[in-house]
């Protein structure tokens, strides 16, 4: 008993010495003021969390294009989007994705994976995320997509497969470019699905951090059909475009 009294006083040392700041606004996190207990696990005040620029929920899914043609071997291509890329969830996965703040992107990772939709008519076999190059992933120390889709496969309850498809080629990062048909260019044939999975008849969720003209994704879903997959959709943090359809 008298240990954890002790343990109890220690505990509530620590945390006056170290207290909880929200990871936006840098104020101290209180519950019951500035936070619930959820929030407070989260390192978010709940005024920042409101100003999350969430999309209406007729307006989360996209094709996956932006730009489509014809001969497209998957023209039913879906993406989700929880959010759109404005302050402070772009803020959020920059300095996830260019100053490694993990917790970042752990944030918006279970803020996507408590809206996804749970009402599809399938069950989902893997949620994969889209890879990054090795020379990338180890300047960076890690994926930023496989932080996102670690919220989502935990909510879902659906294995988090981050070694299905392999990274096969360096290309330049996407924003180089503006043009959709050079965005298509410059992924062509860079991934592979790992010989060491069967994928046949599975239902995958793909994911990534923004989707813009939707090329890597087209890119990665492309390959696991080719692989066998029965159903490929995507879902990423947020994106720029406008319009997603219900
Ligand atoms: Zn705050």
């Amino acid at each position: 008993m008298r240990r954890t009294e002790l343990k109890q006083d220690l505990l509530t040392s620590v945390h006056f010495l170290f207290p909880s700041v929200c990871m936006l606004c840098g104020r101290v996190l209180v519950k019951g003021r500035n936070c619930g207990e959820e929030l407070l696990k989260l390192q978010v005040c709940s005024s920042c969390l409101s100003q999350f620029p969430v999309r209406l929920s007729t307006e989360r899914w996209f094709p996956c294009l932006s730009d489509p043609f014809e001969e497209d071997p998957i023209p039913d291509m879906s993406v989700w989007a929880l959010f759109h890329y404005e302050t402070p969830v772009s803020t959020l996965l920059r300095r996830m994705k260019f100053h490694s703040k993990k917790y970042c992107g752990s944030l918006i990772g279970e803020l996507i994976g408590r809206e996804f939709p749970t009402d599809v008519p399938f069950r989902w076999d893997a949620v994969i995320p889209v890879p990054l190059s090795e020379k990338r992933r180890e300047e960076r120390g890690f994926n930023q997509a496989e932080v996102l889709a670690k919220g989502l496969s935990e909510h879902l309850d659906v294995p988090l497969c981050n070694n299905v498809i392999r990274k096969i080629r360096h290309t330049k990062q996407q924003s180089r470019f503006t043009e959709p048909a050079q965005r298509t260019g410059n992924v062509k044939g860079a991934f592979a699905v790992d010989e060491k999975w069967d994928i046949t008849g599975w239902n995958i969720l793909l994911v990534d951090d923004i989707l813009t003209t939707g090329a890597t994704m087209h890119e990665a879903a492309k390959i696991l059909y080719e692989n066998g997959a029965c159903r490929v959709f995507g879902a990423v943090a947020a994106t720029h475009r406008e319009n997603g359809e219900e």
